[in-house]
């Protein structure tokens, strides 16, 4: 099943598709009916209204995750194009502050102290059953299921230090979304799907997510060896290559571009740039 996040004027909408139409689940979340064991229930999509539009606004599939990591160099391509020494033996994972997340349509927004916004199409896994010491072979059990991120980075501050936390989480960056699609609809790990990522309509980044060195269920594995993972934790799981900053000469993202990353089977994310002063400037705007 598919699944949309809105915000109205007095909370938040749960919109599911019923294979023809948006329908409402009211306020309830993604998160709560995980924990209920209803993300695949038909019977509540059938007899739900269907959804008006009318004064919602889009929201990223989980709003506000406990977690959300993002892992580095997890294509071998784009591994070789970035400024490191071979193919990584362990995932660079780093983490995202929810404060970062954007919905799609929402801007992205390029910072004034940068012009070196870059766009990264990458799998966003969401979790779905709670673990710690998971073991690989039970690791895709705790997936609910998957969405599209474009873990848009400012380059200059990612390399500034020797990691890259604040690079990568400029306020109005982390697009996440349009919707959460269960893991039943996709192939299990999300494995054999096609990612590209397109700026103003010209591919900038095609792969397979086959391509991952290490898989959907590797990293769950790995990174509940250090933390437990939660249900509507999220796992952002890399770019292939074609970045910006690696190309000659570079390309960034400016004011005016629109970003696009589409997954197979998953749906196609697509933001707007927008400089930092001009977006103020808009919002005080009568
Ligand atoms: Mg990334």
């Amino acid at each position: 099943m598919r699944y949309r996040n809105f915000r109205r004027s007095d909370g938040q909408t749960l919109a599911a598709h019923d294979g023809s139409v948006w329908k409402d689940l009211g306020d309830t979340s993604l998160v709560a009916l995980i924990k209920e064991g209803r993300i695949s229930d038909r019977s509540l999509v059938d007899s739900a209204p269907e959804l008006d539009m009318t004064g919602l606004r889009l929201l990223p599939p989980v709003s506000v995750p406990g977690k959300v990591i993002c892992v580095g160099l997890n294509y071998v391509d784009h591994a070789k194009e970035s400024p490191y020494e071979g193919i990584p033996k362990y995932p660079a994972f780093f983490p995202r502050f929810s404060s970062s997340l954007i919905a799609d349509g929402d801007p992205i927004i390029r910072p004034f102290i940068s012009e070196e916004l870059d766009f990264e199409g990458e799998l966003a896994v969401i979790i779905g059953k709670p673990g710690r010491h998971i073991a690989e072979k039970d690791a895709l059990d705790h997936v609910a299921g998957y969405s599209v991120f474009n873990d848009a980075s400012i380059r200059n501050y990612q390399f500034l230090g020797v990691q890259w936390t604040p690079g990568k989480n400029f306020d109005d960056t982390g697009a996440f979304g349009p919707e959460f699609v269960s893991a039943d609809e996709v192939p299990a790990g999300a494995k054999g799907l096609k990612l590209e990522t397109r700026l103003n309509g010209k591919v900038v980044q095609s792969a397979n997510t086959d391509d991952m060195i290490f898989p959907v269920d590797r990293l769950i594995a790995l990174a509940s060896t250090f933390t437990t993972l939660q249900v509507g934790d999220v796992i952002v799981a890399g770019t292939p290559a074609g970045v910006g900053f690696a190309r000659k000469p570079p390309l960034f993202m400016k004011d005016g571009d629109v970003v696009e990353v589409e997954i197979e089977k998953i749906g196609t994310l697509t933001n707007p740039v927008r400089d930092e002063i001009k977006a103020s400037k808009r919002a005080l705007a009568p």
